[in-house]
């Protein structure tokens, strides 16, 4: 990033921060608590191990050294700001993370393109090196679809309040800043289970060890995907013929489900299985959920690999990451693109650029020079 742009996206961040230092420090509560983390805009270093007494604190903190991206811990500490082994675990929030980039399988679609640093030259699919000079590819993610991370997200939302019981009050939803989003559940008992607990929630939402032998509860949401299959009401597309076969002549038995499942060989019960795992578990990041000492990123910040803000999200339904997560100034700035499809923040389209001068909002703008594509000249 060429120092010009440094400079403007300095001076942007620490705007929003500056405005929306209120808003933004009410997020996350029992801050004395947290260990606080950073990567500096100006040096690209992580800086950790922080302790903050009060909001304005973390706000001196935050508009002397701008972040890129700002992190707190999960987990509440006696003494945030000690090393590691000395920081003394109070509690942790419980925290899942849906990332559109581990839903691919479930239909999400994330685009990538591939810009030579040498010369420039644009591929839209991969390759070892720039065909036209040598040079080295840098890889650009591009996305425009996070609808697929947002059903993930209801389905847990459901299960977590449903299956759970989690109390809904403890419960918040927030868009990642990027490619997903990120769900917080704190209060009451849930802060203080270890980790064993955590992971067996973890487990439980991704279906680890399903065995469907043992899948007998009637109310279960995977029993009744079960049935549906056993019952010929639900078909499994990835069958081959001789298995599609046999799986036909043990739905047409006149059998109760128990019986049907110990008529099943080895390799269709896996199929099935791996089939209810797909539909029926929830694609979260078992390391997110079970690492108590794991640094989160900071609510309402700024996310430095789009210049989105993980935001808070009030409902879920009509949740738009590309309005609603756009908040930084939109006084214009002339930028050079090197080459961008088209996007479409906050309801205006803008693009596709290749090689040109554009004057656009700073929110455009800061988006394509947090992704590596456009320079402030
Ligand atoms: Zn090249």
């Amino acid at each position: 990033m060429k120092e010009s742009s440094k400079i403007f996206l300095k001076q942007l961040f620490k705007e929003y921060y500056y405005i929306n230092s209120s808003r933004i420090a009410k997020e996350v509560n029992r801050i004395s608590q947290r260990e606080i983390a950073y990567i500096s805009l100006e040096t690209g270093k992580i800086i950790r191990h922080i302790g903050v007494k009060s909001k304005s604190d973390l706000f001196n903190l935050i508009l002397t050294d701008v972040p890129a991206h700002l992190y707190h811990s999960a987990a509440y500490y006696l003494f945030p700001d000690r090393e590691m082994d000395k920081k003394v675990l109070l509690a942790a929030d419980l925290v899942f993370d849906i990332d559109a980039d581990k839903l691919t399988y479930k239909g999400a679609k994330i685009d990538y393109f591939y810009l030579c640093d040498e010369c420039h030259e644009v591929y839209k699919s991969k390759r070892e090196k720039c065909e036209k000079c040598g040079g080295k590819l840098r890889e650009i993610e591009w996305l425009n679809d996070l609808n697929v991370a947002k059903k993930e997200t209801m389905k847990l939302m459901r299960i977590l309040i449903d299956e759970f019981g989690f109390d809904p009050k403890g419960i918040t939803v927030y868009f990642s800043g990027n490619r997903g989003y990120h769900i917080h559940v704190s209060g009451g008992d849930v802060e203080n289970m270890d980790v064993r607990a955590r992971l067996e929630i973890a487990d439980y939402l991704k279906l680890i060890g399903y065995d469907l032998v043992y899948d007998r509860y009637p109310e279960r949401r995977t029993f009744k995907r079960l049935k549906r299959i056993l019952e010929g009401r639900e078909i499994i597309s990835d069958l081959n013929e001789g298995e599609a076969d046999k799986l036909r002549s043990i739905i047409k038995g006149d059998l109760d489900i128990q019986d049907k499942v110990k008529m099943l060989n080895t390799r269709l019960k896996e199929k099935i299985e791996s089939y209810i795992r797909r539909n029926e578990g929830i694609e979260i990041d078992p390391v997110v959920t079970t690492d108590m000492h794991r640094l989160i990123r900071f609510p309402e910040s700024i996310h430095g690999g789009t210049g989105f803000i993980k935001r808070k999200v009030d409902d879920l339904t009509s949740f738009n990451p590309f309005n609603d997560a756009i908040l930084l100034p939109g006084r214009k700035i002339d930028v050079y693109v090197e080459y961008s499809p088209a996007i479409t923040l906050r309801g205006e389209e803008y693009g596709p650029f290749f090689r040109e001068r554009a004057r656009l909002p700073g929110y455009v703008a800061a988006f394509l020079i947090c992704k590596g594509v456009a320079e402030v000249e």
